[in-house]
C-alpha cells in the first residue's frame, strides 16, 4: 500500500467502473464492456473520453471518470503532505456529477433533507441520494460518542450551498448538497489558497495537520462512511469533508 505523497499506481478501468457502480446505485446501473457506465436514465459515462489535454490544471476545468478515479485516495492517515498536485478525488467529471445530484438548484433541493447532526445537536441540509444523509447520520452518530472527538466538529461552517469553487468557476459538490466544511479548533482549519499558496507555486503542507492525533480518528470515521478529507490534498482544504464511496470502498482506495 502505497502511503503519504507517493504517487500511487492508477487503477484498472474494470475495477474503477464496479466502484463507482457500487458506489451509486440509485443512479448508475450497469457496466459496460469494461468501458462505461450507464445510469438509470440510460446516460452514457465512457470511462476514457480520450480527452486531448491531460494535464492537471486542465482535468480540473475538464475531466473523464479515469481523471476522476486516477488518483486513489489514501485509506491510511498521512505521514507527510501530498505530492505536488496529488488531490485524491478533486478532479472529478462535472457530468457525471450532475447526473447524481441534479444539474438545477431545483433538481438539487429536491433531494435534500435535514440531517442530524450530534455533535451540535443541529440540523444540517444534504442530499439523501446514494445514502448520503443518512451515512453524514452515522458520522455524527459515532463522533458524538467520543467528547474527545465531539469537541472538533461541535461547529458546521456550511453544507448546501448553490455556488462555484472558491477562485474558479467550477461549480463546489456544496452545490450539490454532498459536502461539508467544519470550523476547526487549534489552526486546524487549513485552506491552501488562504495560506498564500497559488496555482503552480510551491506550497508547503501544514504541519499542524500532521502533528495532530484527534483529526485522524475523526477522518477515519468519515472515510469509512464514504467521505473524503480535503485535507488529504497537496491543494489542501482541511474544513471539506465529502461524500465520494467510489473512491473509500475497500477495493477502491489506495
Ligand atoms: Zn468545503
Amino acid at each position: 500500500m502505497a502511503c503519504c505523497g507517493v504517487r500511487a499506481a492508477e487503477p484498472d478501468a474494470a475495477t474503477a467502473l464496479q466502484c463507482l457502480l457500487k458506489a451509486y446505485p440509485e443512479v448508475l446501473v450497469e457496466v459496460r464492456e469494461d468501458k462505461a457506465v450507464i445510469s438509470r436514465n440510460g446516460e452514457v459515462f465512457s470511462y476514457d473520453e480520450a480527452l486531448a489535454d491531460r494535464s492537471f490544471e486542465s482535468l480540473l476545468i475538464r475531466a473523464d471518470l479515469r481523471a476522476q478515479m486516477q488518483t486513489p485516495y489514501p485509506a491510511e492517515p498521512l505521514t507527510r503532505g501530498p505530492a505536488q498536485d496529488i488531490d485524491p478525488g478533486r478532479i472529478r467529471s462535472d457530468r457525471f456529477f450532475k447526473a447524481l445530484y441534479g444539474s438545477t438548484e431545483a433538481e438539487v433541493r429536491k433531494h435534500i433533507q435535514a440531517v442530524y447532526w450530534a455533535p451540535c445537536r443541529c440540523y444540517l441540509p444534504f442530499t439523501q441520494l446514494n445514502g448520503a444523509a443518512a451515512a453524514l447520520r452515522a458520522v455524527g452518530d459515532q463522533i458524538a460518542s467520543d467528547p474527545v472527538l465531539m469537541a472538533y466538529m461541535t461547529t458546521p461552517a456550511g453544507s448546501f450551498n448553490w455556488r462555484n469553487i472558491a477562485g474558479t468557476t467550477r461549480q463546489s459538490v456544496h452545490a450539490l448538497a454532498a459536502a461539508i466544511d467544519f470550523r476547526l479548533p487549534n489552526n486546524l482549519g487549513r485552506y491552501w489558497r488562504w495560506d498564500g499558496c497559488r496555482t503552480h507555486t510551491e506550497c508547503p503542507y501544514p504541519a499542524a495537520l500532521l502533528a495532530d492525533d484527534v483529526l485522524p480518528r475523526i477522518v477515519r470515521i468519515f472515510e469509512s462512511n464514504g467521505f473524503i478529507w480535503g485535507g488529504k490534498w497537496h491543494h489542501y482544504d482541511a474544513m471539506h469533508f465529502e461524500f465520494r464511496p467510489e473512491l473509500t470502498g475497500p477495493r477502491c482506495r489506495d
